[in-house]
């Protein structure tokens, strides 16, 4: 595959190497496809095994002091991950997931979850961090005011090039002008993979149609809407639309803060760990233990709810169950109940 962005979209990944088009508001399983990244299907070997789940390597990486890729229990707290990569500097904001489609961490003693992407370090006055750090109201007044209508943002989309009918620039138009445009073209809001390139690559003006895109998303879920429409053509320019990494590097000015993070062959053993009884599409977990339990590492500490789909929940660290909430369970190292 060529070092393009975004290869890591599920669809682009399939068109790229087998040339079959995921539909929009499909699944890969429509077109006979299924993809899974690296550490799921290593999960799903040890799974077959009987072992759960109970780490995650994950990369700690820009201007952190030292990037590196670490392997710890899941429930262990971001503050801890950071650590492990040279300690937390007050002048970065940090970013749970990639430069393009992670989000902004607001509260450092959230858990690592079965799903927790890479953390990255940037100064507070990177532009990435000063954009994902506007309200939405801001993204809406900004479109509002400056696009133009190039459609430089639909030229580039992923999406649209591989023939979706998902067309951000006129759904800019059509937020705009209070929901001018046919119904499917609003509900094709719901196809959009949140890639980011109209927003940090397309527009040369500044606009995240993703943002809008995200808040149309919202309103049309919340309403129980679905998308329904047909596969068009490719765009037959689109395999030179697809965005270099380097130079998307250099468009996010991350080029400086581009450094190896080689892989610790540790694991970290922290002090506490908290696990979300929800790390998965489905129904949260029931705690089956109790406040003062002792545990071991592997032990089932959520169970699916009856009949309903949902994912089990296992203890990271060997320790004692010092506190159970609607949301987590807490396991501390030989400590003492709550
Ligand atoms: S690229 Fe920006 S200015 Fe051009 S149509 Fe899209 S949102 Fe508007
Ligand atoms: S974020 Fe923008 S570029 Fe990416 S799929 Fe959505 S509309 Fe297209």
């Amino acid at each position: 595959m060529p070092d393009i962005y975004p290869a890591g979209d599920e669809v682009i990944t399939i068109w790229l190497t087998t040339g079959r088009r995921v539909p929009p508001g499909g699944i890969p399983l429509n077109i006979g496809v299924v993809v899974n990244n690296v550490q799921t299907l290593i999960n799903v070997a040890r799974a077959v095994k009987g072992t759960p789940v109970t780490t995650r390597t994950l990369t700690v990486t820009g201007a952190v002091k030292v990037p590196k890729t670490v392997t710890v229990p899941i429930g262990t707290s971001l503050r801890d991950v950071l650590e492990l990569a040279g300690g937390i500097d007050q002048d970065l904001t940090y970013l749970s997931g990639g430069p393009m489609m992670g989000t902004l961490i607001t509260d450092l003693s959230t858990p690592v979850t079965k799903t927790t992407g890479g953390l990255i370090g940037l100064p507070k006055d990177h532009p990435l961090i000063k954009r994902k750090s506007m309200t939405v109201e801001t993204v809406l007044r900004i479109a509002k005011t400056v696009c133009e209508q190039c459609s430089f943002c639909t030229e580039l989309c992923p999406r649209h090039i591989i023939g979706h009918e998902l067309s951000p620039h006129r759904l800019i138009r059509a937020v705009n002008y209070k929901n001018v445009g046919n119904p499917s073209l609003v509900t094709s809001t719901l196809t959009c993979s949140e890639c980011g390139v109209c927003e940090a690559y397309a527009c040369p003006v500044g606009i995240s149609p993703l943002r809008v895109n995200m808040a149309l998303k919202a309103e049309l879920r919340a309403k129980g809407i679905k998308y329904q429409g047909e596969l068009g053509k490719v765009d037959p320019m689109a395999k030179h639309r697809l965005i270099p990494s380097s130079r998307l590097m250099d468009r996010l000015r991350l080029r400086p803060w581009y450094k190896e993070a080689p892989l610790s062959l540790e694991v970290y053993q922290p002090e506490e760990v908290t696990l979300k009884l929800q790390q998965h599409i489905g129904a949260p977990a029931v705690p089956v233990v109790k406040v003062g339990d002792v545990v071991s590492v592997g032990q089932l500490v959520g169970e699916i709810p009856v009949e309903v789909l949902g994912a089990r929940v296992h203890a990271s660290i060997g320790g004692t169950v010092t506190q159970i909430t609607p949301q987590t369970i807490t396991i501390r190292k030989g400590g003492a109940a709550k």
